[in-house]
Order: structure tokens, then C-alpha cells, then sequence
């Protein structure tokens, strides 16, 4: 017997969706369809692009940035709105 269960909240369900991030296969309250990846994925996403798995967080503001939105700037990094205001300031 098959018995489908979400890798995030462990709850039998008649429908598992995929994570387009993690792969995981998860409860449709896990999921997040618009963007088509699941919970976990989704706090964990870029808060600038808001599209990839962030890899670190601004030391400006913050936010949870992806390599695309980030530049590495010593031990951290910065989003590129912050970057824009570093270098823009004029
Ligand atoms: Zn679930
Ligand atoms: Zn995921
Ligand atoms: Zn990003
Ligand atoms: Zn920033």
C-alpha cells in the first residue's frame, strides 16, 4: 500500500505537489502554487528576486539575498539596491 505523505508536515494527502526548488514532495497547504515551490523553499527565497534560494543576507538591510542579487563584499554581502545606493550616492 502507497500511502502519500508531505516531507513537511508528515500529513496523508490525496495530492503531493513537487518543489520546482527542493524537490520535496509536499501538501498543497505547503505549497506555494503561484511560485510552484514549497514552504520551506519560500522562507528561505531571495527576498529581492524572490525567485531563488537565498545564499546569505545583506548587511544593509538585511534581506535574504540570492547570488544574483548579491555581490560578496568581505565576509557578507549586499543586495544590489543596496549597492546601487552605496555606489549611486552622489
Ligand atoms: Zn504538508
Ligand atoms: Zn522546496
Ligand atoms: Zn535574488
Ligand atoms: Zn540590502
Amino acid at each position: 500500500m502507497r500511502s502519500l505523505k508531505c516531507e513537511i508536515c508528515g500529513e496523508e494527502t490525496e495530492k503531493l505537489m513537487s518543489c520546482a526548488l527542493c524537490g520535496r514532495k509536499v501538501c498543497s497547504r505547503d505549497f506555494d502554487e503561484v511560485k510552484g515551490i514549497c514552504e520551506v523553499c519560500r522562507e528561505t527565497l531571495c527576498e529581492i528576486c524572490a525567485l531563488r534560494l537565498a545564499i546569505g543576507i545583506c548587511n544593509e538591510c538585511g534581506r535574504l539575498v540570492c547570488e544574483d542579487c548579491s555581490v560578496k563584499v568581505g565576509a557578507g554581502y549586499l543586495c544590489r539596491e543596496c549597492l546601487k545606493g552605496v555606489k549611486g550616492r552622489a
